[in-house]
């Protein structure tokens, strides 16, 4: 289901009200509505927002901000309406990534069939960043999220890691059963990893039948302990027609240098290949760079 989120200084004549009247039309549970940009932006981390409404002149951070900042991020694909009384703006608004202005005073009708077709329009944007056959998100998203979490490393130190996996085989199974089979091994097995693997990391297929999972601010231990939980489910589940698949795993982590980090996951990753498939390798520590 959708999740609409509103964002409004006025809490009496329009958060309110609009909060009620939404909820009506899309179900109170996926209305959400907030006073701040602030607590907009921390909502939008833990949850999808597929439509924003949000008001403009507010007293801290402005509706311009918040277009700017939750554009900032790639995965936040969610359609922006601009809800205003003020004249002009327009050109900043959109600029700043809203998508449409509408009015003050609104009328509920208009305002509902924007935000109907403004969840259709987050709906294709998310076909546009996820693979067709496994949903999980394509590589180029990983290229532009991963380039925001290191630079972030620079601002504030904090754990960055990868879990670099590849089902073992696979050419046999595509062999032995058929492609078609091996597409559904694939997808399978992306359904069941996505489940095990948190909310909050970013899965990604990193080729035909290699997977990524970029986990920002986890601590290494427990890096080690999701890329074993993901081992052990792979090897546990029965695919249907094909039985056990497994899958090697390479996992790295960086304080201060991702740069290397996807190579050193990779370069884990090829040695639990060469030691036999079918397990969970951790990367050399990483070196501190010469002074
Ligand atoms: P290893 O254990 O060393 O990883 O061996 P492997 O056979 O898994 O690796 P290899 O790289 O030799 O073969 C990968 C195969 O995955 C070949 C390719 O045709 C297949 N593949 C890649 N993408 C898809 C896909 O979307 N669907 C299907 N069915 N097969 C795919
Ligand atoms: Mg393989
Ligand atoms: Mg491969």
């Amino acid at each position: 289901m959708a999740k609409i989120l509103v964002i409004d200084d006025d809490t009496d004549n329009i958060l309110i009200p609009l909060v009620r009247q939404l909820g009506r039309v899309f179900g109170s549970e996926n209305v959400e509505g907030v006073t701040n940009v602030q607590a907009a932006l921390e909502l939008a981390e833990r949850e999808t927002i597929d439509v924003v409404v949000t008001d403009l002149m507010m007293p801290e951070r402005d509706g311009f901000d918040f277009c700017r900042t939750f554009r900032g991020n790639p995965l936040n694909l969610g359609y922006i309406i601009i809800l205003t009384g003020r004249d002009g703006g327009i050109a900043a608004g959109l600029r700043a990534g809203a998508d449409v202005y509408f009015r003050k005073p609104y009328d509920i009708d208009d305002l509902v069939a924007q935000i109907e077709k403004g969840i259709e329009v987050t709906r294709n944007r998310l076909f546009a960043v996820q693979d067709i056959l496994t949903g999980l998100f394509l590589r180029r998203i990983f290229d532009a999220v991963f380039s925001l979490e290191a630079a972030k490393l620079h601002r504030v130190p904090q754990p960055l890691s990868v879990i670099l996996f590849d089902i073992d085989h696979f050419k046999k199974v595509n062999d032995t059963f058929g492609h078609q089979v091996g597409d559904i091994v694939l997808h399978d097995a992306a359904q069941l990893l996505k489940k095990v693997s948190r909310k909050s990391d970013l899965f990604v297929r990193y080729g035909g039948e290699e997977f990524l999972l970029l986990l920002p601010g986890a601590a290494e231990e427990k890096v080690l302990e999701i890329a074993k939980r993901l081992h052990e489910s792979m090897v546990e589940h029965p695919f249907p027609t094909v039985g056990q698949v497994t899958a090697s795993f390479g996992v790295a982590t960086t304080l201060r240098h991702p740069d290397n980090l996807v190579a050193r996951a990779d370069q884990a990753l090829y040695s639990a290949k060469a030691a036999g498939r079918n397990r969970v390798v951790a990367a050399d520590p990483e070196q501190s760079p010469p002074r």
